[in-house]
């Protein structure tokens, strides 16, 4: 059976829940191999609205056993608190359909109020962190400096270990922010409440998946983010803290061994990016107002509003080589239905050049968008189902960006419920 991975192409937020939570329905397993309960996949579905945070989207599917693999930043506390809000919804969660890798570091009680802290300091230049601890998570655990989920079956050890890194990481905390210390009984009360809680789920996942490869099951990677959030080939420093790009998935899944026979790279219709960092093509003032209006493009998580703007072809075929994407799915089309004429953001200037390929990161505060226009088809399109009702107005714009990226666009979501897409089998190569 085939693999696939369904990743962001570009600074997240493209809609990745809304199209796993409907690709699952061919795949027996789900895996998210990066980040953490930073994400905000948004889907609707037959159980209602939900935003999962750490919870791959295949939950929602009756039979599909989802995984949280040993790249993602597994933080106990929001994990219990989403299984039990989205349990309380119907959907059925028990260690059958969720496992948890015993080799996921566990995101430790200070490092949300490290990321806090240290957004604090920083003031005005600030990453615009969703201060849900990922980056000291990270920085921690390629320290060596945190707990492995599994490190929970071995009590004395763990309490051990945690003594450690407690006196280590208050030295931080005291000295570098002249914050309150952790202590020993907080972290026996962190322990005995959400640890305790999530341990019947955490086990070797990685025979699971290695088994699961041998018997021939199908695998679906859920990345969080997109291409130009990844650590090494994205908008650093406004990257987030892990690679979010599909070459990563088998290694932050713990199965080294599968292969991805297919990547499905999401793009919305046009751009949106959350918190600081260059945004070439950022539209402001009333033009931009309505479109983030008519995207409702306001964060899962933080409710922040996001930046917007149209959709970026030289950011986009950068987020396509970054993820070797082979066919792509583009979400809320309907969302341009207001516009008379539908901009796009064709190439870079940059000093009197004309840029098309995706510069150095530290060009693009310098780069001006050049912008075309297509024209536009007011009229609502929201919920089509066939490519043939889509106007030709919208039609022309899908393969203006095919023709523009390069590759296959199989699926065109028009709404955010699970039907509302249209497929397009026709168009893959
Ligand atoms: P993700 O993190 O990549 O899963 O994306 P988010 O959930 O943060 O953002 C996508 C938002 O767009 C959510 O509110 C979805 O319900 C919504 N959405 C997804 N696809 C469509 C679509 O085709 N049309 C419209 N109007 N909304 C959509």
């Amino acid at each position: 059976m085939s693999n696939c991975a369904v990743v962001g192409i570009n600074w997240g937020d493209e809609g990745k829940g809304r199209m796993v939570d409907l690709l699952t329905a061919d795949y027996d397993v789900v895996v998210r191999y990066q980040g953490g309960g930073n994400a905000g996949h948004t889907v609707i579905n037959d159980y209602g609205k939900f935003a999962l945070h750490l919870l791959p989207s295949g939950i929602f599917r009756p039979g599909v056993v989802n995984v949280l693999g040993n790249g993602v930043a597994l933080d106990p506390e929001n994990l219990w608190k989403e299984i039990e809000e989205v349990s309380s919804r119907g959907v059925k969660i028990s260690p059958e359909n969720l496992k948890i890798s015993d080799r996921a570091s566990l995101l430790l009680p200070w490092h949300r109020m490290l990321d806090e802290l240290e957004e604090k300091r920083l003031g005005d230049r600030k990453y615009g962190s969703t201060k849900q601890g990922i980056a000291p998570f990270y920085s921690d655990k390629y320290q060596k400096k945190t707990v492995l989920a599994g490190e929970l079956f071995y009590p004395a050890e763990l309490r051990e270990h945690l003594a450690e890194l407690l006196e280590w990481k208050n030295l931080t905390i005291e000295r570098v922010y002249g914050a309150e210390p952790f202590t020993m009984e907080g972290l026996e009360a962190w322990l005995d409440s959400c640890c305790e809680k999530i341990k019947p789920f955490i086990c070797d996942t990685r025979a699971f998946l290695r088994d699961s490869v041998k018997d021939g099951k199908s695998i679906l990677f859920e990345a969080q983010l997109g291409s130009l959030r990844d650590l090494d080939g994205g908008i650093y420093p406004f990257t987030t803290s892990t690679n979010t790009i599909a070459a990563f998935a088998p290694v932050g899944a713990g199965c080294p061994s599968a292969d991805i026979d297919r990547v499905v790279g999401i793009v919305k219709a046009y751009s949106t990016c959350v918190g600081a960092g260059p945004f070439v093509c950022e539209m402001s003032g009333p033009e931009g107002e309505a479109l983030r209006e008519a995207g409702g493009e306001y964060g899962a998580k933080t409710g922040r509003p996001r930046r917007v703007g149209p959709l970026d072809l030289v950011a986009t075929r950068y987020g396509v080589e970054l993820q070797d994407a082979d066919e792509i799915a583009l979400t809320k089309l309907d969302v341009l239905s207001y516009m008379d004429r539908i901009p796009v953001c064709t190439a870079y200037k940059e000093g009197g050049r004309m840029i098309k390929d995706f510069p150095f990161p530290t060009l693009l505060e310098s780069c001006r968008p050049v912008i075309e226009y297509l024209e536009g088809w007011k009229c609502d399109i929201a919920g089509v189902k066939s490519w043939d009702a889509l106007p030709r107005q919208a039609r022309e714009y899908v393969e203006y960006i095919e023709k523009a990226i390069g590759l296959p666009i199989t699926y065109i979501s028009t709404g955010p419920e699970r039907d509302s897409v249209i497929f397009r089998k026709e168009a893959r190569r």
